[in-house]
C-alpha cells in the first residue's frame, strides 16, 4: 500500500469537491483528507453547500469533523471570494440565493463561450456543462481549452482568457460583498476573505471590514511565507481571525489537503465569532 505523508496541519479550512470545480467527490475528498491526517475539514465549494451532507456522512465514519462552509462569489468593485464557515446549509435565504447562483452559472458558461468565439476560440457551451458534475465554472472551461489545444496549460487559459480582467472573464458574483457577508451571518456563519494575497483582493479590506468581515485567510498555497506572515499581522491589527487552507481542487495540481491550514485552536476562535442566528 502506498504510504501517505502526514499533513502538517490537522485542520484544513479550504477544499473543493465535484459539487463545484474540484476533481473528487465529497466522499473521495474526505477519504483523502482522512488518509493525510486531517481531522477538521471545511468543504468550501463555490456558491453551493450541496456536498455537505455527503461529506458529513463519510466524515463521521472516518473521524473527520466536517465544517459546513462555502466560498461565495461577491462583488466589491470586482469579484471577490468570501468563505462562510459554520453556515446552516438548510437556511432558507441561503438556499434561495444559492439556487440563483446556480442558474446564473449556466448562463455564464454560455456568455464566456460567446466571448471566446469573438476571440476566435470555439468551445461548445453544452460540452462545458456536460463536463461539470457540479457548479460549472472557469476551471471546467480551462480544462477544455487545454484539451482542445487552444492553450498549452491550465494557467495559460486563465492568463490569456479567463482570469479576472481578461477578455473572456465574466463575473459570477450575484451579491454585493455587503449582502454576501450579511447572508453568511444570517445563515449562522462567519465570513472570511479568501486568498487576500491574490490579484490585490486585500485592497478591498477596509470595505469588507466595514461590512462585518470576521477573518482573513492568511495561509494559502498562492501566498509565499512573507505574505502569510504579513497577512497574519494585518489580521491581528484589525481584530480578524487568521485562517488558512489548502484550496485543494485536484491531486495533479496545487496543494494536497492539510498542506496549508490552521491549528485546531483557531476553530474555537472562528466559532466564537458566530452571530446569534
Ligand atoms: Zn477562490
Ligand atoms: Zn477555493
Amino acid at each position: 500500500m502506498k504510504r501517505v505523508a502526514p499533513a502538517p496541519y490537522t485542520a484544513d479550512l479550504h477544499a473543493h469537491s465535484t459539487c463545484s470545480d474540484g476533481a473528487l467527490s465529497p466522499t473521495a475528498l474526505v477519504e483523502l483528507a482522512a488518509r493525510r491526517g486531517v481531522r477538521h475539514l471545511a468543504l468550501t465549494d463555490h456558491d453551493t453547500v450541496q456536498g455537505i451532507a455527503e461529506a458529513r456522512d463519510v466524515g463521521r465514519r472516518r473521524g473527520v469533523q466536517i465544517i459546513a462552509a462555502l466560498e461565495l462569489s461577491v462583488w466589491e468593485e470586482r469579484e471577490l471570494h468570501v468563505l462562510g464557515y459554520y453556515v446552516d446549509p438548510d437556511h432558507p435565504a441561503l438556499r434561495e440565493n444559492l439556487q440563483d447562483y446556480r442558474t446564473a452559472r449556466t448562463r455564464r458558461v454560455h456568455d464566456i463561450c460567446e466571448r471566446l468565439a469573438e476571440l476566435g476560440v470555439h468551445l461548445d457551451a453544452e460540452q462545458v456543462l456536460a463536463s461539470a458534475a457540479g457548479n460549472p465554472g472557469r476551471p471546467h472551461i480551462a480544462h477544455l481549452l487545454v484539451k482542445g489545444g487552444h492553450v498549452r496549460s491550465f494557467d495559460e487559459a486563465f492568463q490569456r482568457y479567463l482570469g479576472n480582467g481578461k477578455p473572456a472573464c465574466v463575473p459570477s458574483a450575484r451579491l454585493s460583498a455587503a449582502d454576501g457577508i450579511a447572508l453568511i451571518h444570517a445563515a449562522g456563519g462567519v465570513a472570511v476573505l479568501a486568498h487576500p494575497g491574490v490579484e490585490g483582493a486585500e485592497g478591498h479590506l477596509d470595505a469588507l471590514v466595514a461590512h462585518g468581515l470576521d477573518g482573513l485567510e492568511c495561509s494559502h498555497p498562492a501566498h509565499d511565507a512573507a505574505t502569510t506572515r504579513r497577512l497574519r499581522g494585518v489580521a491581528e491589527t484589525r481584530g480578524l481571525v487568521a485562517t488558512g487552507g489548502s484550496d485543494f481542487h485536484r491531486s495533479e495540481r496545487g496543494s494536497a489537503p492539510g498542506s496549508h491550514g490552521v491549528e485546531p485552536v483557531i476553530l474555537a476562535r472562528l466559532h466564537a465569532r458566530r452571530r446569534a442566528a
